[in-house]
């Protein structure tokens, strides 16, 4: 086995080596069969289950402080069901597809077969370091590559970490963790890999697109926006906010699927306040003091959201904090609502990433769609409605990466839905089967029969050809 990650210091030259040596490995060993994989991913669970207490304890240093809970339940439980549920099906993933083959080729056969791609990158976020790293890596490795991540500066403590604990399970010409700067992730993604899987902001991920472009490196991007939850007018208040403050609470609004404003009928907006409020006791009865309420992650995002409830209430919007314990010290930020809102603040232009929830009124449905519409398609839309055929027409009418109705945030969870953006909140998908044929070639193959008709299509052309054209283009 190499030597450990974390002994190769966090340097741009080192990602060269790093790089050649995968690439030399994976010819060596080009499409490792199933029960490799399973073992491969059979290490990833025993990492996470050997490493919870320590992986959550570097999460809350990292965050100032995060629940231990919330990283089992939002990170360990998550990266576990789908290392799992990966290890349960890739033997038939990796299975060749038959395909058919038109009347003018038969008896000839066609399939689809599967083959790793090569060497590929991942770029994780500080928002869930785990999760955000595992994920990619479980589909990348079911997939049969090698795999390169670089984990976010702001997550240093989780990133070393990380990054010792699978240097223990992997060669470092199979899996190699990356630590460092904003210098080395730019380096990192100028790198020829076979696939480029980002996860973050829409602004850097232009510059993700841009350098793999000048290697044809093809790209899944991850990216974040403004996803809206709207609430029928006729649905009870009291469950929505349920569902739209858990889901905004969850890592103190430090979430791409979290709900990021709301769109109400004017006439619930008071009813909504007071049942959000309540929402928020049960769920952090010492508000945002609460052990179980994360801490915003650096003071440079602590001043970004109070910039924008300041920025908010100079233009004439009310602020309702929902609940007490907002601490400059510790950075923790209590769930607030924001009401009299418009698009020229900057809480209603910018993906808010913290625990502030603007509320928009509409007078119909229509305005409540159009206003998603005139807006850059969101990563995740909630749709809070009984009434089916209302349903269908939001999930007609409307442009989103994925949906959960009726709740937020659940859809990232099912492993055989695939996950991604549209638009401005990104491209490509990956979980689970999806993930495999992102990061796997689907080669079509033609196998050509030993007596076929195909002499028949070919030169000389003359009268035969002629004759059979006038059936083919029919
Ligand atoms: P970010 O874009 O600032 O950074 C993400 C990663 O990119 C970091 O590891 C960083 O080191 C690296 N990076 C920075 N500049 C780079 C460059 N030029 N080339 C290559 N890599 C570069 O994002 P963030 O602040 O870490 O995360 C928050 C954002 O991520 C939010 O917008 C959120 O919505 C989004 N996000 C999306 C998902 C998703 O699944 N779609 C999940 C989590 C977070």
């Amino acid at each position: 086995m190499s030597a450990p990650a974390s002994e190769v210091p966090p340097s741009v030259a080192g990602l060269d080596p790093l790089f050649d040596a995968q690439r030399v490995a994976f010819r060596r060993h080009a499409n490792p069969p199933a029960r490799e994989r399973k073992a491969h991913l059979d290490s990833i669970c025993r990492l996470l289950l050997d490493n919870s207490e320590a992986i959550a304890a570097a999460i809350s240093a990292d965050f100032g402080h995060r629940s231990a809970h919330e990283t089992r339940v939002l990170e360990m439980f998550p990266s576990l069901e789908g290392a799992k549920h990966a290890r349960a099906h890739v033997a038939k993933w990796m299975r060749p597809e038959r395909k058919s083959v038109s009347l003018w080729f038969q008896p000839a056969r066609a399939r689809v077969v599967k083959q790793p791609l090569g060497v590929v990158g991942i770029i994780v976020p500080w928002n869930y370091p785990l999760y955000l790293a595992v994920g990619p890596l479980v589909s990348a490795l079911a997939a049969g590559n090698r795999v390169m991540i670089k984990m976010s500066e702001l997550t240093p403590r989780f990133g070393e970490l990380f990054a010792e604990r699978v240097g223990r399970s992997f060669a470092r010409d199979h899996v190699a963790v990356i630590n460092g700067g904003v210098e080395v992730a730019q380096a990192f993604g100028r790198k020829p890999f076979d696939h480029l899987l980002f996860t973050g902001s829409t602004a850097v991920g232009h510059h993700v697109m841009r350098a793999a472009a000048e290697n044809l490196t093809p790209v899944t991007l991850e990216l974040g926006g403004k996803s809206p939850a709207i609430v029928a007018p006729d649905y009870p208040v009291e469950r929505a906010a349920r569902g739209i403050l858990f889901g905004k609470c969850l890592n103190a609004g430090q979430t791409c699927i979290a709900p990021d404003y709301v769109l109400l009928h004017e006439a619930q907006v008071p009813a909504f306040i007071e049942a959000a409020r309540n929402e928020v006791l049960q769920l952090y009865p010492g508000g945002a003091a609460s052990v179980d309420y994360s801490s915003i992650i650096n003071s440079r995002h602590y001043d970004r959201l109070q910039g924008y409830l300041e920025d908010a209430a100079l233009k004439g919007a009310q602020v309702v904090a929902l609940a007490g314990g907002t601490s400059e010290s510790g950075r923790k930020l209590a769930p607030t609502l924001i009401t009299g809102v418009n698009d020229t603040m900057r809480i209603m232009r910018d993906e808010i990433f913290g625990p502030l929830l603007p509320i928009v009124t509409y007078s119909s449905l229509d305005q409540a769609l159009d206003y998603v519409a005139d807006h850059p398609r969101p990563l995740a839309l909630y749709y809070f409605d009984h009434n089916r055929a209302r349903i269908r027409r939001v999930l007609d009418e409307s442009i989103a990466g994925g949906v959960t109705i009726n709740d937020t945030i659940f859809h990232i969870a099912q492993d055989d839905l695939p996950f991604g953006g549209v638009g401005a909140s990104g491209m490509g998908h990956y979980h689970g089967e999806h993930g495999f044929n992102t990061f796997s070639k689907r080669k079509g193959v033609f196998l050509q029969s030993r007596l076929n008709a195909t002499w028949m299509l070919k030169p000389p052309f003359g009268r035969r050809i002629e004759r059979l054209l006038r059936f083919m283009l029919r």
